[in-house]
């Protein structure tokens, strides 16, 4: 029930029959790349389903030439269907644009510039046919992208990992095959601020990791300068953990500890040493006053961690599936 607004959909769109598999793939400035992806996308899908597939460009917004040639794919390739969004919207709300239009019955995710290889589908594909819903690319080394980058990233997965009790897998991006149920699941997270790869791990399911080896960019650069790789470290913290608000608590902790020392310390010289009149009630009465601030503060957080939460409008939980004896069996 997440809200995007999509035009009337085109007729033949509708009128075909719901594909095996649809990829999405969300691209910005990808003008270097796109036709080499679509390439090795369109090879990679026919040769694990055949025709039976989909390709979901969703274009967010690009300055360059990727829409204009999106839709030259699309006119040309039977199978594709791109999207082009009326901004730039980022990764995370692009990717969720076309998982809420396509229609396969396992959904692939991958991003545009060909880090992900598309040939591991096949391989993808296997997982689930052995029982997994979530096949979830899990990068053993990463090629061709900056120490700072590498660094920054390792670090912030397990950050991450501390403050959430959801166990998002480290190391993942967005390259995901799953199920229909899976995503008919994800589509009734109305949230927002969407950080997707955070979002499938909290649905559960059966999830198994591939590992692989993450290639360097085809062609371009990365659309993921320092600030909006910010903007996701907060967006997924934000989205998972009310940890940080808790902060205040543990500051309240400390300050009262610290009021307790400062006010015998205040005590002792008022008593033993020649201290200046009002010194230790003064010093004292602050600081009890600061840890009764921030343990205020704490419960306030408390609240407002609840508020968050709920407003989220998260199901409370997610029915797998239901049994019962096939009718017309006896006891
Ligand atoms: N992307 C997008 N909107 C944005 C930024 C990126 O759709 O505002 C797409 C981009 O085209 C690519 C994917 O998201 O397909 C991942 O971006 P990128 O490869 O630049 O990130 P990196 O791999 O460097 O983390
Ligand atoms: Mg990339």
């Amino acid at each position: 029930m997440s809200h995007f607004v999509f035009p009337p959909l085109p007729a033949a769109h509708v009128a075909r029959p719901l594909p095996r598999l649809s990829v999405v793939v969300p691209a910005y400035n990808e003008q270097e790349v796109i036709a080499e992806t679509h390439r090795r996308l369109r090879a990679a899908c026919a040769a694990v389903v055949g025709e039976d597939f989909e390709i979901v460009y969703v274009n967010d917004g690009s300055r360059d030439d990727t829409w204009p040639m999106l839709q030259e794919i699309a006119a040309r390739d039977g199978n594709v269907v791109a999207v082009g969004l009326s901004r730039n919207f980022g990764h995370q709300l692009a990717l969720s644009a076309g998982l809420e239009l396509c229609r396969g019955e396992r959904i692939l995710m991958i991003d545009a510039d060909l880090q992900d290889p598309p040939e591991l589908l096949g391989e993808m594909m296997a997982r689930i046919d052995a029982g997994a819903d979530i096949v979830y690319g899990k990068r053993s080394e990463r090629l061709g992208e900056t120490a700072f980058k590498r660094g920054t990233a390792a670090a912030f997965y397990r950050v991450l990992d501390r403050l959430t009790d959801v166990d998002i897998p480290t190391d993942t991006g967005d390259f995901r095959l799953v199920t229909r149920p899976v995503l008919e699941a994800l589509k009734q997270l109305p949230e927002s601020h969407r950080f997707v790869r955070g979002l499938f791990a909290w649905l559960g399911f059966n999830q198994v990791a591939l590992p692989y080896v993450r290639q360097e960019r085809f062609a371009g650069e990365t659309k993921y300068p320092l600030k909006r790789m910010l903007r996701l470290a907060v967006d997924a913290i934000t989205g998972f953990s009310t940890v940080p608000l808790r902060a205040a608590l543990w500051l309240a902790a400390i300050g009262f500890v610290v009021a307790l020392g400062v006010g015998a310390y205040a005590v002792g010289s008022w008593l033993f040493f020649d201290t200046v009149r009002g010194w230790a009630s003064i010093v004292g009465v602050i600081a009890l006053f600061a840890s009764a601030q921030l343990l205020c503060l704490a419960i306030l957080g408390e609240y407002i961690g609840r508020m968050f939460m709920q407003a989220k409008g998260r199901p409370l939980a997610i029915v797998r599936e239901v049994v019962v004896q096939a009718s017309g069996q006896s006891r």
